[in-house]
């Protein structure tokens, strides 16, 4: 696999100032694949100074240029689609099926609509005696997770190119090669140098180094929770922008008339999805009471599809693992019961797998049904009415997504209306690139995708006559 000692800063690979390095694993057999720079402080600056030096002249290229060359970086994202979904295999370890279709695909798509957004977006209006004109924010210090690490590239550099920042990108620690793989995509786009720069490095050092930077305007991050409020106070502290995407604990509410059998199925798919570490993953399926020990026995036979090392893949790194078993066994101790999976199902004895695991009996105040447990774990969870449904799934300190299924559109819309989630699925729902997402309370502060996600990196001047 192809990869670069060096970082990607002001149009060519440089060497970090530093010689420390980050080895990365493939979590599937454990073993090094590559090592890349764990860049320092000194790097983070010299990355910011070459994004503020770059940023007068990306903000004044017309809008439409900037079209042109998002439009060259989706050309380069599909011709190398296959290296892509490769290079996330080896890095993640998702099956390649799985980084062909999502990881691989949905990049492509979201790039491509803010090729199309930068072209179209209004960023001038007029309203009444006033011209009010939309400005990029400056420069961007962009801070992505590993669950989704071309996606969570591209929801932030995208949008922030087209809306005329500049940016510098500190990749999580565990995916950095499909990052240098974007680098090369954006230099062979003949996107400006200094526009777009790569530091990798740890969280702790380059990550904390970017959040703290004077020099950038905007932190868009994109993680956990702990990590996601020091840097809310870090920009608080700055009087700095800031988008936060965190956590979820989304609740799946099957209410009694839906499909059931369509409504387990796409659950547990939901859940095992990307080996569970999706931010909005259902976690909670909620089913009424009269149905829901024949929700447990269909949810039971779905769950042994997912063999892992075939059709699941492994969890990132053995930290994640551990986290993920410490969860599992923590449900048996506190009185769920385990359906499928658990404590003691066999998993491959090579690579950082835990069995697909589904919990019944599961009760709201378990610490399964509370907390974020980033794997292939679903808890079930009964109701008595719809007033009880609502009851549960808003009670988490989280409000990410959420899906309802009902036997018509109108009575799903009704209830998820009552649910404070920034995202809800009617009867399954389809994947939109243009709708805005992300989180209500604690998982998150502002929306990516699409023209919402545009206007994050936008500020406003209003000019009147
Ligand atoms: P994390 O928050 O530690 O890491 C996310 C990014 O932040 C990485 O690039 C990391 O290097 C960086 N970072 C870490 N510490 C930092 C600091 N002090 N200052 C600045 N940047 C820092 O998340 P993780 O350890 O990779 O995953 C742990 C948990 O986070 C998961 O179990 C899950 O609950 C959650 N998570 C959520 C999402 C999401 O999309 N919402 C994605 C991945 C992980």
């Amino acid at each position: 696999m192809k990869q670069h000692d060096a970082m990607y800063i002001d149009g060519s690979w440089r060497p970090a100032e530093g010689d420390g390095t980050i080895e990365v694993v493939n979590p599937a057999d454990g073993r090094v694949i590559a090592t890349v720079p764990a860049g320092s402080a000194q790097d983070v600056d010299v990355a910011v100074r070459a994004a503020r030096a770059a940023l007068p002249g990306w903000a004044a290229t017309p809008p439409g240029e900037r079209a042109d060359r998002l439009a060259a970086l989706h050309g380069q994202l599909v011709a190398r689609a296959g290296e892509v979904a490769e290079t996330v295999t080896a890095e993640l370890g998702s099956p390649l099926a799985f980084s062909t279709a999502v990881h691989a695909g949905v990049p492509v798509a979201v790039c491509g609509s803010y090729a199309e957004l930068a072209r179209t977006y209004a960023f001038e209006e007029t309203i009444g005696n006033s011209t009010v004109l939309h400005e990029p924010v400056g420069v961007v210090g962009a801070i992505t997770p590993w669950n989704y690490p071309l996606h969570q590239i591209v929801a932030k550099v995208a949008p922030a190119l087209a809306a005329g920042c500049t940016v510098v990108l500190k990749p999580a620690e565990d995916t950095p090669l499909v990052a240098q793989l974007f680098a090369e995509c954006v230099d062979a786009a003949g996107i400006p140098a200094g526009v777009f720069n790569l530091v990798t490095g740890l969280g702790p050092v380059a990550g904390q180094a970017l959040a703290e930077h004077e020099g950038v305007d905007l932190v868009s991050f994109t993680g956990s929770t702990a990590v996601g409020k020091r840097i809310g106070a870090l920009a608080g502290a700055a009087v700095k922008r800031v988008a936060l995407e965190l956590g979820g604990k989304s609740a799946n509410v099957i209410l009694p008339g839906a499909d059931l059998g369509k409504a387990v199925a796409v659950g547990v798919a939901n859940v095992m999805a990307n080996s569970g570490q999706t931010c909005s993953a259902w976690t909670r399926m909620l089913v009424h009471r009269d149905h829901y020990a024949e929700a447990v026995e269909l949810a039971t036979a779905a769950a042994a599809k997912y063999v892992p090392g075939e059709r699941i893949g492994p969890l990132v790194n053995a930290t994640q693992r551990d986290r993920v078993r410490g969860y599992i066994e923590q449900g048996v101790a506190e009185g769920a019961r385990v359906v499928a999976g658990g404590p003691e199902a066999p998993v491959p004895g090579v690579g950082y797998y835990v069995a697909p695991t589904v919990f019944a009996d599961v009760t709201p105040e378990m610490t399964i049904a509370q907390e974020e447990i980033f794997g292939p774990v679903l808890s079930i969870l009964a109701y008595e009415d719809e007033d009880d449904a609502a009851r549960i799934a808003n009670d988490t300190v989280y409000g990410l997504a959420g899906g309802v299924w009902a036997a018509d559109e109108a009575t799903a819309v009704a209830f998820a209306r009552r649910l404070h989630t920034g995202q809800v699925d009617i009867n399954g729902g389809r994947f939109n690139p243009l709708a805005p997402f992300g989180g209500y309370k604690q998982s998150g502060i502002g929306r990516e995708l699409g023209p919402h996600g545009l206007t994050e990196y936008l500020q406003t001047k209003s000019l009147q006559f």
